[in-house]
């Protein structure tokens, strides 16, 4: 069989050195972090192991479901009945079921109506082929109206893509909506779910079959160059030393090809080089106080400058309260180079103004994570702009979290595609 290299051990390349080993491979797989997961990774908060960046299952997640099958820990995973509230002149309203929606006070009842249809509709359709050309934008206030795009999205998107907003995929939005909306234990209330541990047990599950089926993971190992010859792999050259390779799989953001696979032709660095990222700051707060009853409450208010806010613990339940606040941004934006604690001031100061009961006491901790390429840019017919999985390189595959559009990058595609990829390897 064939010697194959994966490079990144998130939840693809994970995903994909653990499938390669199954169908017999020698494989190594390179991560320049010194631990395993990725976005989904774990870290220590005061004494709890949890996620860096909040991660929820939705009930269409099967990739998750059948690989945690196959490890064994299909047991872990836990459901649980969530709200979602919206942050609106002064106050929390309910939102996300049909009851919400009528007795949201600040939408007209023709909008809750198109709002209500555009909503329950998206969540049945197979495929959203016919809307791939559109903003995301013009789908919504086609279907829900201009009021509704307004009032309940436009911040959230200008909070969250800045000047890129006005350009994102309608079939993007779509399939986000689709997902979360279909997690329910029925049409009145959402559940979400969670791996009993965080994304952690996976992780872990997955390293230590992969480990013992022969799989050897480098941590801290940087790939530095996928070196080639005569037009095909040879290997990667990772932390300094050279692992060679018949296949090579590489899972990190597409904006690091160029520089990972300098023997690649220009043509096809060009549209690697066009997918654009967007960057994330995530808060993490310990508070002794729930700021509300609600998963996750999105915030429109003209004097606060974030989407919204996931209070985790009324997801997973943990000691304290734990919200996380992320700051999407690109990284062009200035207040990217803000410090953490300039972040973390004013994120504590928008949870009080939510919830006023909460005081300066009863902030026990905060920390702050930060991603460059945390959330990849779909603009309108973003599948034509992908280039193929299997490269002009032979042997070297390629993908990241945008190559599963029009799905949002999530663990469970991710898995998806690693397996897919492992799979497309040739024997030697
Ligand atoms: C704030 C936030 C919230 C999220 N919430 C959810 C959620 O609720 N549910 C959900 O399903 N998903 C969620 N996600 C998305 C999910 O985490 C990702 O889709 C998934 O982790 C992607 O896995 P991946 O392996 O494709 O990429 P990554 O996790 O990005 O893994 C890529 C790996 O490559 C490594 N790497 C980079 N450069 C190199 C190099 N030169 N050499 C070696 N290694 C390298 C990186 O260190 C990383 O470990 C969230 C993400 C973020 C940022």
């Amino acid at each position: 069989m064939s010697r194959v290299v994966v490079i990144g051990a998130g939840p693809m390349g994970l995903a994909a050195a653990h499938r390669a080993v199954n169908l017999g491979h020698e494989v190594d797989l390179v991560e320049a972090d010194s631990v395993p997961g990725g976005m989904a990774a774990h870290f220590d908060f005061g004494g709890l192991s949890i996620e860096r960046f909040y991660h929820f299952v939705c009930k269409s997640d099967a990739p998750t479901f059948a690989l945690m099958d196959e490890l064994g820990i299909g047991d872990r995973m836990r459901w649980k009945a969530t709200s979602m509230g919206y942050y609106m002149k002064g106050k929390v309203h309910p939102w996300g079921d049909p009851i919400s929606l009528l007795t949201f006070p600040h939408l007209s009842p023709i909008a809750k109506l198109r709002t209500g249809l555009q909503m329950f509709f998206t969540t049945k359709r197979r495929d959203f082929a016919s809307i791939e050309a559109l903003t995301a934008r013009r789908w919504l206030e086609g279907g829900s109206g201009k009021e509704v795009y307004d009032k309940m999205w436009k911040r959230l998107m200008e909070l969250k893509f800045y000047e890129l907003s006005d350009d994102i995929s309608a079939s993007w939005i779509a399939t986000r909506v689709k997902r979360i909306g279909n997690s329910r234990r029925s049409i009145f209330q959402e559940e979400l779910g969670f791996i009993d541990g965080g994304s952690q047990t996976l992780v872990d599950a997955l390293v230590s079959d992969f480990a013992a089926k022969g799989g050897r993971l480098h941590l801290s190992s940087p790939a530095e160059k996928v070196e080639t010859a005569e037009g095909r792999v040879t290997g990667v050259t990772a932390g300094g030393l050279f692992f060679p390779a018949d296949a090579v799989i590489s899972t990190v953001p597409t904006p690091l090809i160029s520089k990972l696979v300098p023997d690649m032709p220009s043509d096809w660095l060009q549209k690697y080089n066009a997918i654009r990222n967007i960057g994330v700051v995530c808060l993490l707060f310990k508070l002794k106080k729930s700021v509300t009853k609600n998963f996750w409450v999105n915030i429109v208010d003209p004097e606060i400058e974030i989407p919204g806010i996931i209070e985790f613990s009324n997801l997973r339940p943990v000691k304290d309260t734990i919200v996380y606040v992320p700051y999407y941004m690109p990284t062009t934006q200035p207040k990217w180079g803000w410090a953490d604690q300039q972040f973390i001031d004013e994120a504590f100061g928008y949870i009080r103004r939510i919830n006023p009961a909460i005081e300066p006491g009863d902030l026990m901790e905060a920390t702050v994570g930060r991603l460059r390429h945390a959330q990849p840019v779909c603009q309108p017919n973003f599948r034509e702009k992908l280039p193929p999985i299997e490269t002009a390189i032979s042997g070297l595959l390629i993908a990241d979290t945008c190559f599963y559009y029009p799905e949002d990058r999530g663990v469970a595609e991710s898995i998806r595609y690693g397996r897919l990829m492992a799979e497309t390897v040739n024997p030697r």
